[in-house]
């Protein structure tokens, strides 16, 4: 389910939330809306799903034509054929998990035809046998699978999350995030999903577009938002960063090297903080430029030693824009 915006905008009381868009987001694909608190990503989604009306634009879902704002066309979010799955799960706490899961699908009248659906939604997030149980009965993890059950039943081509996982503790969000990709991968339909966490960004998604203040920064995917960012912001909020001000260059902390290396940039400097991370040492390095390096080190190194590092030419990279 190919997803098409054209020139989409919003403003809520002449407060920009997000400036004109395009965007195509294809078919199958695991799509990630990453950017801070307040950048509009909520926003976009919610326009998606018909939940707000964009102040321009077009937005087409498929072949189905669902807002057009010179032509007077909206579509109620219920005629979209979506899934929506959000951090808080909405599960209704009166209802069982096959009520939850089987209520999408009442609200459209669809009573008749829907035992098998929901059926094959609780096989999909594999909670058989969990039919019976109320929301209290179960574990986060398994609450937020009866809400992605509840989104698939409906057999939609396209879900939307919006921070599903964030409601989760960290151990348990690392295991939902491989099963929710996994999960969408075996439906085959299209994922678009919000975030502001980057690890978690970058482990699930086929396209990142990184967001800030109502705008696209970059989109692409996430080895080439990580190694080739286009805009500063992008390569401070994706991974740790080291900066050569001067030149605008960028270089990753994993391609510092302890030695100096011929074909290298070289640069000196004195350890300000050193924090064990189990597999390794992450260093903090004061350059003699002043600039606060990262690099890690496989044993622990002292603090206050002078120190050079060098960066291959190929691991420098540069930032053409603002
Ligand atoms: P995000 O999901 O990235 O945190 P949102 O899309 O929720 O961001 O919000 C983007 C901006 O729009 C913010 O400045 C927010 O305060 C504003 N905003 C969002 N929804 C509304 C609303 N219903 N009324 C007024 N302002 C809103
Ligand atoms: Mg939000």
């Amino acid at each position: 389910m190919e997803v098409e915006l054209r020139g989409v905008s919003k403003a809520f009381d002449g407060t920009t939330a997000l400036q004109p868009i395009d965007l195509t987001i294809s078919s199958g694909s695991f799509t990630t809306l990453l950017g801070p608190s307040g950048c509009g990503k909520t926003t976009l989604l919610r326009l998606i799903a018909g939940l707000e009306r964009p102040d321009r634009g077009s937005i087409r879902i498929g072949d189905k034509l669902v807002f057009d704002a010179e032509r007077g066309i909206y579509m109620p979010p219920q005629q979209r054929e979506l899934g929506m799955v959000f951090q808080d799960f909405a599960l209704w706490p009166h209802m069982t998990v096959y009520e939850n899961v089987a209520f999408g699908l009442k609200a459209r009248g669809r009573g008749k035809e829907a035992s098998a659906q929901v059926a094959r939604a609780i096989e999909a997030v594999r909670l058989q046998g969990f039919e019976k149980r109320y929301p209290h009965q179960l574990s986060g993890g398994q609450q937020q699978r009866v809400a992605f059950a509840r989104s698939i039943a409906s057999q939609a081509g396209l879900i939307l999350f919006d921070e599903p996982l964030s409601a989760l503790d960290a151990l348990l969000r690392d295991e939902m995030r491989e099963e929710l990709v996994q999960m969408v991968r075996e439906l085959g339909v299209t994922a678009v999903y919000v975030t502001h966490d980057q690890t978690e960004a970058m482990s699930m998604s086929d396209t990142i577009i990184v967001m800030r203040q109502g705008e696209m920064l970059q989109r692409g995917k996430p080895e080439d938002i990580y190694h080739t960012p286009v805009h500063p912001f992008v390569a401070r909020f994706v991974g740790r960063s080291n900066w050569i001000e001067a030149d605008r260059q960028l270089v990753r902390p994993e391609h510092v090297q302890w030695t100096a290396q011929p074909e290298a940039r070289t640069f000196t400097g004195v350890v300000t903080r050193v924090s064990y991370l189990g597999d390794r040492y992450e260093v903090t390095i004061k350059l003699a430029n002043d600039s606060i390096w990262t690099a890690y080190h496989h044993e622990r190194i002292a603090i206050g030693d002078q120190v050079q590092v060098a960066v291959a030419k190929q691991h420098i990279h540069s930032l053409e824009s603002a």
